[in-house]
């Protein structure tokens, strides 16, 4: 098992459950947007929130920021030692440091130094893209993001600093699983797990999905952050979903429908739109599993396997809970009646 980390009062490794992180993509000058977009984040279930700093106006928004939030703050800083120690002194609860360009024996352990100091963690994020050279294999870059990660730790444990966490991150998924599965052999630093540039929304989704996905499912990986080139809140949504669909963690209820066939004679794909956008609507949190299911080849199976469901017929639908039918409803008034129950169920529940 890992060691437990701190960024700021958050507990990261160990049995602590996996976190998520998100980062700020707003322009820093945008300071009004930087505080909503943070906001919004920590609403949908950050529960840290990186923000890149470049200079020394970046890092005096730690205290703006802290204000708004009630999450922990990382800076992300690059190149500028000297950045890191002021990010440090304003009060970010966690700093990033990448190998690559912040490296400079000396300076790392002046970092360290005052991260002790003010009991701030430090996070050694070695990525692919460090690395100005090509591989033969997904395997050797790998094994070289973990050298590179390994040689880094030596200068801060040289200063007795342990409030470590790392990220071994490729733009593929393979060199990401590799170096993550090689490092957590070795080491009991918490880990975070990412998969850097993963491309567009879709290709990103899989991609994190699959590489994030199969080292959780190995036990390997103690905070996460989707990459996306997308919104952030998305990547925040992608992150909650990974790790409901590992039974991880759960986030309120979750859907369960079929993928419709020619067997399906109801207009499924629009009723499943239309009952997750009243779902998100109704602010129900409890863990409740759903199914809509387009015909009765597997309508009820699911349906009695979820907390509650339905299954279709023509134009209608039958809905049950466990072995039990509940009520029949037409095609038009099926996602009113599943809310109705699913509201009941809810609140029973509580
Ligand atoms: S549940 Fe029925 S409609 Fe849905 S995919 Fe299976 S067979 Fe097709």
């Amino acid at each position: 098992m890992t060691k437990v980390v701190k960024i700021g009062s958050l507990k990261i490794g160990g049995k602590n459950p996996i976190r998520i992180k998100g980062m700020l993509k707003t322009p820093t000058s945008n300071r009004k947007s930087l505080i909503k977009e943070a906001k919004r984040l920590e609403k949908e279930g950050a529960e840290v929130i990186r923000l890149a700093v470049k200079d020394q106006k970046d890092a005096k928004l730690a205290g703006i920021l802290k204000e708004q939030l009630s999450i922990p703050l990382v800076a992300d800083v690059h190149f500028h030692y000297q950045l890191a120690l002021l990010a440090i002194k304003e009060g970010f609860d966690g700093i990033r440091l990448n190998p690559a360009n912040i490296y400079n024996k000396k300076q790392v352990r002046q970092i360290a130094r005052l991260a002790k100091a003010k009991g701030v963690s430090i996070r050694v994020g070695v990525n692919s893209g460090g690395f100005k050279r090509k591989f033969s294999s997904s395997g050797e870059l790998a094994e070289q993001m973990v050298k590179r990660c390994e040689s880094y730790l030596k200068i801060l444990e040289a200063e007795s600093f342990f409030d470590t966490m790392v990220s071994l991150k490729g733009s593929d998924v393979l060199s990401t699983i590799t170096a993550n599965r090689i490092f957590s052999s070795r080491h009991n630093y918490p880990l975070h797990l990412g998969i850097t540039a993963s491309g567009p929304f879709l290709e990103g989704v899989v991609k994190s999905s699959l590489g994030l996905g199969s080292l959780l499912g190995e036990g390997i990986g103690n905070v996460i952050r989707v990459s996306l080139t997308s919104p952030s809140l998305r990547e925040i949504e992608v992150a909650k979903y990974i790790l409901a669909a590992l039974d991880l963690r759960r986030f309120g209820p979750e859907i369960i429908s079929c993928p419709t066939c020619s067997r399906c004679e109801v207009k499924l794909i629009n009723i499943v739109d239309e009952f997750k956008k009243e779902l998100t609507r109704s602010k129900i949190t409890k863990s409740l599993r759903i199914a809509i299911m387009g015909c009765v080849v597997n309508g009820p199976g699911e349906a009695y396997q979820a907390d509650i469901g339905v299954a279709f017929g023509k134009r209608k639908g039958v809905i049950f809970k466990k072995d039990k039918i509940l009520l029949q409803s037409n095609e038009n008034r099926i996602i009113s009646d599943l809310m109705k129950e699913v509201k009941r169920y809810g609140l029973k529940q509580n």
